[in-house]
């Protein structure tokens, strides 16, 4: 039987939010058997707390921005997809901000801090959303769909009409039980157009962007100097995105997901999908499946090996 996992002590980091360019102080805490993933935005009058689920999420524009009374909470995407990748069932998030710090603009860094508090095993086992149904969410030519399968593979395609992406691999597909997502996905970095950062600087966005924590591309090239972490790196990225966001559904999914030209919110909107029909999908232990349970049994052992690698 899988059991689920939390963090076994307190660890804290600051950095600046992408959009709102101001400096946030963000501190994980062990949480209970059960209770998810919490969310806690503090600030000075009261605390206001965030559990995830898909129908918290408010604006999708940009980031992942999760919204409850008038408190929300920006960039919560990068996080999410760590702690996904690093089986962490309960966490409390405290926020003294109002987005997730954007770091290197990757998950790796978020990755080091879940490892800096050494995950535990819990009394209590875990549960998969697996995927009984196919479903699709469709617009002006974009896609994404979850259908059944025996893992959690992703299969995403982009298509930008811009240089840097001509003559590059712009589909990747992925088996998480089966390939690592820190060597393939958690290293991949934000990225945007200089034209689009102009754009919204002007409407107070994007302010703390920079070729620190983006790859960021003029009309005809990147314009950092640093090389390219993965020579497909974008797709990559937006693979760690739907990860996150997906895992705004509570819990690990066992299914395909297929995405063209996606993001946040065509993402958000087939998790809505989802959890509004009862018929897609079953909330299961691992052990119902023997198939699966093998496929996890292997993950959990790449997760431990890597835990040991990056801890000694
Ligand atoms: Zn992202």
């Amino acid at each position: 039987m899988i059991r689920q996992k939390t963090i076994s002590k307190n660890v804290s980091i600051k950095g600046i939010g992408l959009h709102s360019g101001e400096t946030v102080k963000l501190t994980l805490k062990p949480g209970k058997p059960d209770t998810g993933i919490v969310f806690v935005r503090k600030n000075k009058k009261r605390n206001c707390e965030i559990k995830v689920n898909p129908f918290v999420v408010s604006d999708t524009k940009l980031c992942s921005t999760l919204k409850k009374d008038e408190f929300k909470i920006m960039t919560v995407e990068h996080i999410m997809s760590a702690l996904y990748a690093c089986a962490i069932d309960n966490v409390v998030i405290e926020v003294l901000g109002t987005e997730i710090p954007i770091l290197d603009g990757s998950s790796n860094p978020f990755i080091y801090l879940i490892q800096s508090a050494i995950p535990v095993e819990q009394d209590v086992d875990k549960k998969f959303i697996r995927i009984k149904k196919a479903l699709k969410f469709e617009v002006d030519g974009k896609f994404a769909m979850l259908e059944p399968y025996e893992g959690f593979k992703i299969d995403f395609s982009i298509e930008f009409p811009h240089p840097v992406f001509a003559n590059r691999n712009n589909q990747i597909v992925i088996d998480l039980y089966k390939d690592s997502y820190f060597d393939e996905i958690a290293r991949a970095r934000t990225f945007g157009f200089m034209q689009e950062v102009e754009f919204l600087r002007s409407n107070g966005l994007a302010k703390g962007g920079s070729l620190d924590n983006a790859i960021v591309m003029d009309e005809y090239k990147i314009i950092n100097n640093d090389r390219l972490r993965y020579e497909d790196e974008f797709v990559r990225h937006k693979v760690l995105d739907a990860i996150g966001d997906l895992y705004l559904g509570g819990h690990p999914i066992i299914g395909k997901f297929t995405a063209f030209k996606s993001g946040h919110e065509i993402n958000n909107q087939l998790l809505r999908l989802l959890m509004n029909d009862k018929s897609a999908y079953e909330i299961i232990n691992i052990d119902q499946d023997q198939t699966i349970f093998d496929q996890v049994n292997i993950h959990n052992q790449k997760l431990e090996n890597n835990f040991n690698e990056v801890m000694v």
